[in-house]
């Protein structure tokens, strides 16, 4: 092995501890850990990393067990917790969509609901059915567009705060 090799090694190591580092600061309830697990990994499979946004953005992730139908979650930005409802652990499909659902909102912060009247994973209104995420081509196309959208948000943004700063 070359010595560069090695040192991308290290890098990638050094890298890997540090997102271990701050990911522990994050309280995360046990049954939601691979969750929110597989959300940041599908994010980075489609070139965009949730990680840094969300350890900055959020301090717990707690199932809240206050919450009743039709609240199925929420996240709070001012006590950078997310909320999900511990009666939506009576389906898989559901808790994942709804912990998605709510992760994004911690990553686009006031620019949540992008949809109304689509039936995206962003949209105001939760589905009539969760049932159709449970198809795997279903979910990986709602995940291909979500992802696509939290760019799109995040360089809107970032080229809105440029746009100010010039102004000023
Ligand atoms: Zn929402």
């Amino acid at each position: 092995m070359s010595k560069y090799k090695n040192l991308v090694t290290i890098l990638l190591l050094l890298f890997n501890v540090s997102l271990l580092a701050q990911e522990e600061k994050v309280l995360i309830d046990s049954s939601l850990k691979p969750l929110v697990k597989e959300y940041i990994n599908e994010g980075r499979v489609r070139g965009f990393d949730s990680a840094p946004i969300i350890f900055k953005n959020v301090d717990t992730i707690m199932l809240d067990s206050t919450l009743k139908y039709p609240m199925l979650g929420y996240y709070d930005m001012e006590f950078k917790s997310i909320h999900i409802a511990r009666f939506t652990l009576i389906d898989r499909v559901i808790v994942k969509s709804v912990l998605y659902h709510e992760l994004t909102h911690s990553v686009l912060k006031g620019y949540g609901h992008v949809c109304y009247k689509c039936r995206s994973l962003m949209s105001e209104k939760s589905p009539d059915s969760f049932s159709k995420y449970a198809i795997k081509e279903v979910w990986d196309e709602t995940l291909d567009e979500l992802f696509i959208i939290i760019q799109l948000i995040l360089e809107k943004d970032e080229e809105k705060r440029t746009q100010n700063n010039i102004q000023r």
